[in-house]
């Protein structure tokens, strides 16, 4: 169990000894009803073949939307992202997952994403904008340039999230990485 449990991202041998001993000490109709959710999600949910999002079905409700605007795609590292983008509510387009971001160290280049289902996609023609929300870290925002520098040709408008600083936080408690980035993608202030 302990074993098994280490497999899985971000959990330690000593995080997965602790949730082994959690597991063994739990009412067995709780432990059967998380086993069985484990289960059902792993048999009843997949990869929507059109943006990689995760679904009950074959193409996903948003790709399936007629109301979502299909001109406006939003490319974003993983399934998860989409599910905290949808909660804010302000965007009405679709999506498309990377599977990942571009990341030398990891041994993670281009070819392992699927930037070649997005020029796919873009060259349906529907496409007018693309909205880069790679995550802002180094491999994000490498993963950003690159799309950017292979749609340069295409007539479609390419937007990036904007970088700032945390709402109600300070500048002081900023580290360099926002700060700077706060700083070269300043804004206009027109009153
Ligand atoms: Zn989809």
């Amino acid at each position: 169990m302990v074993s098994s449990l280490s497999g899985l991202p971000g959990i330690g041998r000593k995080s997965a000894t602790r949730i082994s001993f959690h597991l063994l000490r739990m009412d067995p109709i709780v432990f059967n009803q998380f086993i069985d959710s484990l289960k059902v999600s792993k048999e009843t949910l997949q990869f929507c073949k059109i943006c990689a999002s995760i679904t009950e079905h074959e193409i996903c409700d948003i790709c399936n939307s007629s109301t979502r605007e299909s001109r406006f795609l939003c490319v974003v590292e993983q399934p998860e992202d989409i599910f905290f983008i949808e909660k804010t509510g302000v965007f009405s387009g679709k999506y498309h997952v990377l599977n990942g971001a571009i990341s030398p160290l990891d041994g993670i280049g281009p070819d392992q994403l699927r930037i070649k289902e997005l020029e796919a996609r873009i060259e349906e023609g529907i496409i007018q904008e693309i909205l880069l929300a790679t995550n802002p870290t180094l491999e994000g925002d490498a993963t950003a340039t690159y799309i950017s520098s292979r749609l340069r040709d295409s007539k479609i408008k390419i937007t990036r999230i904007a970088y700032g600083l945390t709402v109600g936080g300070t500048i002081e408690y900023s580290d360099q990485y926002t700060l700077s980035k706060a700083i070269n993608s300043r804004l206009p202030f027109n009153q």
